[in-house]
């Protein structure tokens, strides 16, 4: 589609926000959309060379995804380096060769278009399939699918940006993403993809501004177009005026200075003006984040997400993969705790290798995650991860974590798994810490309201926001029509944790919050006055939160909690908080949206 240049100056489009900060360079359009395809009857007589041509093209594709391998091998990015091999995989799968050879053999379509009809038809198999997993399977088909016809073209698929460019594609393949940083892109604008697409994944680790999901930022930009990423609020300005690009820098110079004066408390204690300490632990998706986790000052880890091992695989992991992770993420963190959540599979955080399930209403509320992991089917399974977990406590501080708790029937059967691993591995004669703490996260209201009958039967709580909310507000956290209604200052979330802090006092057990509220600056606050002293956040999060409670008093947090108490809407709250930042000189002058 063409437009007028006129049309697209200072155009803002909003997509969602998939890697923080801001940058302004010249667009680099990553033209995949615009490939043409040609059609043509062969005939019989060069069906031959057609499928030769054809297979040509997959070993040049096949030797490019090896020589991209091996570069992932070099900087040890296994998780990448598996994609490009699933890639790899579908690129000699027989419903990609076998097909197309058919379509060019009985058909006589010239190879390009029997690609195109193959790569079609399966995508169309996956669309039937209503599932996160299979959805993302159907965009590897494309990749791979694009990368074989480019060399059947004989053009270039590398991407090779200038430096300092502003990426604008449809969508980015692992591999495109991969090859990008080796360019020091700017900044990433796409049409397509979420904040768990595999360019937010990457954009995120590498930290470059991303913004995911803007549907036809291909279309409004052009080659060497002048453009504002602002991946922290999900916008893109395409050809902005003169003072946006000044308004754009200024904000981004503070964004940095702040940043960096921020990280210089690194080494500091978070500890408030009237001498409480307060844990900043991170939330870790992955052994590779745990440096950046204690080069923003982390005490530990508070929430280690198992679950990318399943994500990443092709089976299973096993105890040994477990063990290894564990450990590492232990010695690395050592004589700090490294809390391990147990896998928490099923809803948003989809695995392949799920069993079969049949498809489910409401899978927020379905077979999922502790559920799953007691079924008979998984508990093996489940078990495995345990007694990996309990080796790795050997090395240093482990603790193991339960998730979707809902009560003390489901605590209980955990631990009958954990009970069992224990004594398999003692009489293995295996090395790991008896007394490991135990602990669940408060993620149901249920638990929440019977957290004074879980507190006693563990060594800690976890309170994870993220679902809390979700649940006591019925909004989908990941629906963007009800996002205005995820309120993590609604008084009923602030009751329900006040209870849970009671209880874990009660009982004399630890208690923490490691959603993704502990690390909100408007929010940690009001946690730290409700009792809280242990948040557990984004490590990018953590200079931040460390800043507000060194200069906060937390004894003023406490009134300002009480008040909060006694307040009976989240606009109410919201505004007493803000109003206590404004007198109590907490806030960062920053616009707050
Ligand atoms: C939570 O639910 O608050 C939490 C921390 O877990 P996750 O975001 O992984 O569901
Ligand atoms: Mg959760």
């Amino acid at each position: 589609m063409t437009r007028q240049r006129s049309e697209a100056r200072g155009q803002e489009l909003r997509g969602t926000a998939a890697s923080p900060g801001i940058a302004i360079g010249r667009a680099y359009v990553v033209d995949r959309s615009r490939l043409k395809i040609p059609k043509r009857t062969i005939d019989p007589d060069e069906v031959d060379e057609e499928i030769a041509r054809f297979r040509r093209a997959l070993r040049v594709s096949d030797r490019q995804l090896e020589w991209i391998k091996e570069k992932i091998e070099e900087r040890e990015e296994s998780e990448h380096y598996k994609i490009i091999a699933a890639h790899q995989l579908i690129l000699h799968d027989e419903h990609v060769v076998d097909e197309t050879e058919r379509y060019i053999r009985d058909e006589h379509n010239n190879a390009e278009w029997a690609l195109r009809k193959t790569v079609e038809h399966i995508k169309g198999v996956f669309d039937a399939i209503d599932d996160d997993y299979f959805r993302e399977r159907r965009s590897d088909v494309d990749f791979v699918g694009e990368r074989i016809l480019r060399n059947l073209l004989g053009y270039d698929s590398s991407v090779r940006p200038p430096p300092d460019a502003i990426v604008v594609a449809h969508d980015l393949s692992p591999a495109d993403s991969i090859q990008l940083f080796r360019f020091a892109v700017a900044a990433l604008a796409t049409d397509a993809g979420g904040k768990t697409a595999h360019t937010a994944i990457v954009a995120r680790s590498n930290e470059v501004p991303a913004v995911v999901g803007l549907e036809d930022v291909t279309t409004a930009v052009e080659n060497g177009d002048l453009l504002v990423v602002d991946g922290s609020r999900g916008i893109v300005v395409v050809q902005p005026a003169a003072e946006t690009v000044a308004a754009y820098r200024e904000r981004a110079r503070k964004e940095a200075a702040r940043g960096a004066a921020l990280l210089e408390n690194r080494d500091l204690p978070a500890e408030s003006v009237d001498a409480v300490e307060i844990a900043l632990l991170a939330n870790v998706d992955h052994v590779r984040e745990v440096k950046s986790a204690t080069d923003h000052g982390a005490v530990g880890v508070g929430l280690f997400r198992t679950e990318y091992l399943f994500m990443t695989s092709e089976s299973f992991p096993e105890e040994e993969d477990h063990y290894e992770h564990a450990k590492q993420v232990v010695e690395a963190l050592s004589p700090h705790p490294a809390t391990f959540r147990t896998f928490d599979l099923g809803a948003d955080k989809v695995s392949r290798l799920l069993p079969d399930l049949h498809s489910e209403a409401n899978p927020a509320l379905g077979l999922r995650s502790m559920r799953l992991c007691l079924t008979s089917a998984v508990r093996p399974v489940f078990k495995q991860q345990l007694r990996g977990l309990l080796r790795a406590s050997a090395h240093g501080r482990a603790r193991i974590m339960f998730p979707m708790i809902s009560g003390l029937r489901d605590l209980q059967k955990a631990r009958e798994v954990l009970d069992e691993a224990k004594e398999e591995l003692w009489r293995e004669g295996r090395d790991f810490d008896r007394d490991v703490e135990v602990g669940v996260m408060v993620e149901m209201p249920s638990a929440a309201v019977i957290s004074d009958f879980l507190a006693p039967a563990v060594d800690f709580l976890s309170i994870g926001t993220n679902d809390l909310i979700q649940y006591t507000l019925a909004v989908d956290r990941v629906n963007e029509y009800v996002a205005y209604a995820y309120e993590p200052l609604h008084p009923a979330i602030l009751r329900l944790i006040s209870m849970v802090v009671g209880a874990a006092k009660a009982a004399n057990v630890s208690v923490g919050v490691c959603g993704e509220a502990a690390g909100d600056p408007y929010v940690a606050p009001a946690l730290v006055g409700l009792g809280l002293r242990e948040l557990s956040m984004n490590a990018t999060a953590i200079p931040e939160i460390k800043s507000k409670v060194r200069s906060a008093h937390v004894a003023g947090l406490q009134s300002l909690a009480s008040r909060l108490l006694e307040l009976r809407t989240a606009d109410e709250v919201k505004h007493e908080v803000r109003a206590y930042y404004a007198e109590a000189k907490l806030g960062d002058g920053e616009d707050d949206d």
